[in-house]
């Protein structure tokens, strides 16, 4: 196993569209071990497969609930339902937490690592992570989820952080 560097804003990798898994052998396996530990060394509760470069539709996530990590290959949101804001962040854009609405409820249909389909549910955590890594893999970001004024008030933080201001 190891530890990946976590690619961070500004990174193309972060913007590309991830293609589909057809077929999950070794190296899928290997990948979604990496990323796991990648995920709680950081420490993080989700963690999608662009943000350590990879550009498969492959993200791991941790709901702070009684189940470990799980994952999630070529996810696809089936059903949201209801709005709910939330502080959120992202290791791709770390140290920074911003208010973010999104969905409240969220159910995901994706495989997981032994080829099954396998329905991931919840609101609170579990449904914001499930909607974030999902985004990842379409090269989204949580600034794009963010309404205008926190989305400035954002890009101003990070160039400002960037600069070493
Ligand atoms: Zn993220």
């Amino acid at each position: 196993m190891a530890i990946y560097p976590i690619r961070e804003y500004g990174d193309p990798v972060l913007r590309m569209v991830t293609k589909p898994v057809d077929e999950i052998d070794d190296s899928i396996r290997r990948l979604v071990a990496d990323m796991i530990e990648t995920m709680y060394d950081a420490p993080g509760v989700g963690l999608a497969a662009n943000q350590i470069g990879v550009g498969r539709r492959v993200a791991v996530f941790d709901a702070q609930d009684e189940l470990e990590a799980r994952v999630m290959i070529n996810p696809r949101v089936i059903h949201t339902e209801g709005e709910f804001e939330m502080e959120e962040g992202c290791l791709s854009v770390p140290g920074y937490f911003w208010p973010i609405t999104r969905p409240a409820y969220a159910v995901v249909e994706a495989t997981d690592l032994e080829g099954d389909t396998v329905t991931y549910e919840g609101d609170g955590l579990m449904g914001r992570v499930l909607q974030h890594e999902f985004a990842h893999l379409d090269g989204g970001l949580l600034l794009d989820a963010m309404e205008r004024r926190v989305r400035k008030k954002a890009m101003r933080e990070i160039h400002r952080a960037s600069l070493g201001l």
